[in-house]
């Protein structure tokens, strides 16, 4: 292994990994890809990517079970958003088998990073693509390469979740018709003035409403929002201009289907949210990270469960799918891809 590393006090930071997974697309077709020692990218000055940031990219963890085995959660549908994403910014979609094909082959030859089970640690991989080739003129590039690094993260939250804050952001994530719903680098970008803001106030995040009339919950940076109400139903705010979240998609599942707590996905109105009792960041960083107030400029939304321990429905949630994740809880079919 490349460094020696102390798996209890994994932060959340890049490791420089044995191998990583490279492909490029050149000529109209992908070349045939594979692993590579080389944790550098030479680009020409005039890349697509560093012109017209024509870049997409994934996040997904491996987890190691108890008996050893490593495995993914879901990984095609990440497969699927990233060919969707890429779409969107007019690049070459990466097929679907071949970014399954090339996550068993750069988790197996990294597999010796992944942390042990029993730490709360994982190994957080990163799939992208950007735009390689040379553009001056405003086009979508020709050329395109394909990567796949992983490095290993330690729990979200050390010692238990204590709830967050948030803050309403006088800046707007993405507009209606945009491209909020993808999930490129371009949406981050935008997104570190505002998050600057709320760090320096002291907010963990900012909750973004729509663009459009500021009148809707719509979600946080880099995270999808959940809300419980005083019906105990599992609130989720629809919109198209929100990142779907793998994570929200199956925590709403396991909420209708294996927990029986009704779900509402629909419209929110910012207004409503003083009349909820709980609130939750969903993503596959945290699973559920849990939120105890937001800050809308002078007012204080201070949620029921309070700032000192989670709320009671986004425990049960987070317990459950994350056992799922360390092999702990049985998970519906084809959620789970065993890689090693
Ligand atoms: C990636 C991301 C999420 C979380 O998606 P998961 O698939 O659950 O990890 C939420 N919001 C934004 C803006 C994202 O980029």
């Amino acid at each position: 292994m490349a460094e020696k590393l102390d798996y209890s006090n994994l932060g959340f930071a890049y490791h420089t990994p044995e191998k990583r997974y490279v492909a490029n697309f050149k000529n109209g077709a992908w070349d045939e890809g594979g692993l590579s020692g080389d944790s550098n990218v030479v680009l020409n000055e005039s890349a697509g990517v560093l012109q017209y940031c024509q870049q997409v990219f994934e996040g997904l963890k491996a987890y190691r079970w108890k008996d050893g085995s490593i495995v993914c959660f879901r990984p095609d549908l990440n497969a699927e958003r990233m060919f969707r994403s890429a779409a969107f910014l007019e690049m070459p979609s990466f097929p679907v088998e071949r970014f399954l094909s090339a996550l068993d082959e750069v988790v197996k030859a990294n597999a010796d990073s992944v942390p042990p089970y029993g730490t709360g640690g994982s190994l957080y991989i990163r799939p992208y693509l950007f735009a390689s080739g040379i553009v001056i003129g405003v086009q979508p590039a020709e050329e395109y390469q394909f990567r796949i690094f992983t490095t290993p993260v330690g729990p979200y939250f050390k010692g238990g979740a204590t709830p967050i804050a948030l803050m309403v952001s006088d800046f707007d994530r993405a507009a209606p018709h945009g491209t909020g719903a993808i999930k490129a680098g371009l949406n981050y970008a935008m997104s570190l003035h505002s998050h600057e803001i709320a760090k320096n106030k002291g907010f963990a995040e900012n909750v973004y409403l729509d663009a459009a009339k500021r009148e809707f919950v719509e979600e946080t940076g880099g995270a999808n929002i959940l809300f419980v109400d005083r019906e105990d139903r599992l609130i989720v705010p629809k919109s198209d201009s929100i990142l779907p979240s793998i994570t929200r998609r199956s925590l709403l599942y396991v909420a209708e289907e294996i927990l029986h707590i009704p779900v509402e996905e629909r419209p929110v109105r910012f207004s409503e949210i003083p009349d909820f009792k709980e609130c939750g960041l969903c993503g596959t960083a945290a699973v559920i990270s849990p939120v105890g107030k937001i800050q809308d400029h002078d007012r204080e939304i201070l949620f029921q469960s309070g700032m000192e321990k989670p709320g009671k429905i986004m425990t049960k949630l987070y317990e459950t799918l994350s056992g799922m994740q360390n092999g702990e809880i049985p998970a519906p079919e084809g959620w789970i891809r065993k890689i090693v």
